[in-house]
């Protein structure tokens, strides 16, 4: 059993060292074609029912980016990820009441979108005597049961941020509604960037806007194309996802 066993882990990580380059490749090409360098484009993976063996694999061959979207899972597998080697983030929707369990673990929150969560992260990061780098999760789509704040509630909600000074918010995050067309997806993409872009002109206290994190295995390119440069990308990289 246990040969069979290392046999099997053994393809899945020769089929994560082939994604792992493909991707990379898919990256480079779509910011070049964006008139961008590689380096530009941030490619953060989204780890989510991964092993720590197969992430540390995947860090192994450069990957520096790694994302977690549930707290408890995170915390069991936080002391086995190889952080030498790769900054951990959070990407999931985050309840208030579990901010104190992350604030110390993590180097950036993807996926803030209401000012009692911001304000928690900073009366949580104040405790600790950090400054947390966060992402406002936007709901581009308009879609009633996502989290993110609507894209007329964001000028808003980020003004009343400016006063925190715990946190600095680094950019916008978004998980865009599926699309059966790459086109779909792309009007989405497109008016991110346009968000991204207006309040990149104005001067808001406490934000800047450093990352634009939207893109994931299906459409991380034309993300790219739109851009994007920060990419969160699972099943392209680590194969389709098993949930136990
Ligand atoms: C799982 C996840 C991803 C990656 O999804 P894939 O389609 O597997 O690439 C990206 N962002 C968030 C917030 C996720 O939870």
């Amino acid at each position: 059993m246990p040969e069979k066993l290392s046999e099997e882990m053994s393809s899945t990580l020769e089929a994560v060292r082939r994604n792992y380059e493909g991707i990379t490749e898919t990256i480079a090409r779509a910011a070049q074609q964006s008139g961008r360098q590689p380096e530009d484009i941030t490619f953060l993976a989204a780890t989510k029912t991964v092993a720590p063996e197969i992430i540390n694999y995947a860090i192994g061959l450069g990957l520096r980016h790694i994302g977690e979207n549930k707290v408890q899972e995170l915390l069991s597998k936080y002391d086995a990820y190889d952080l030498a080697h790769s900054d951990l983030q959070f990407i999931g929707h985050l309840q208030t009441n579990k901010v104190r369990q992350i604030i110390d673990k993590v180097s950036m929150i993807q996926s803030v979108d209401t000012l009692r969560l911001a304000q928690e992260i900073d009366r949580q990061a104040e405790k600790i005597g950090r400054i947390m780098d966060i992402l406002v999760e936007v709901n581009i789509g308009g879609e009633a049961n996502k989290s993110g704040v609507s894209p007329e509630g964001l000028e808003e909600l980020l003004s009343q941020m400016g006063g925190f000074r715990h946190i600095k918010v680094r950019g916008l995050m978004t998980v865009p509604p599926i699309c059966d067309k790459k086109a779909e997806v792309c009007k989405f993409f497109d008016r991110m960037r346009q968000l991204f872009i207006d309040i990149s002109a104005k001067t808001l206290d406490n934000v800047s806007m450093d990352f634009l994190s939207m893109g994931m295995s299906d459409d991380f390119a034309e993300a790219i194309s739109s851009g994007a440069n920060m990419v969160r990308i699972g099943s392209a990289l680590f194969g389709a996802r098993i949930y136990r």
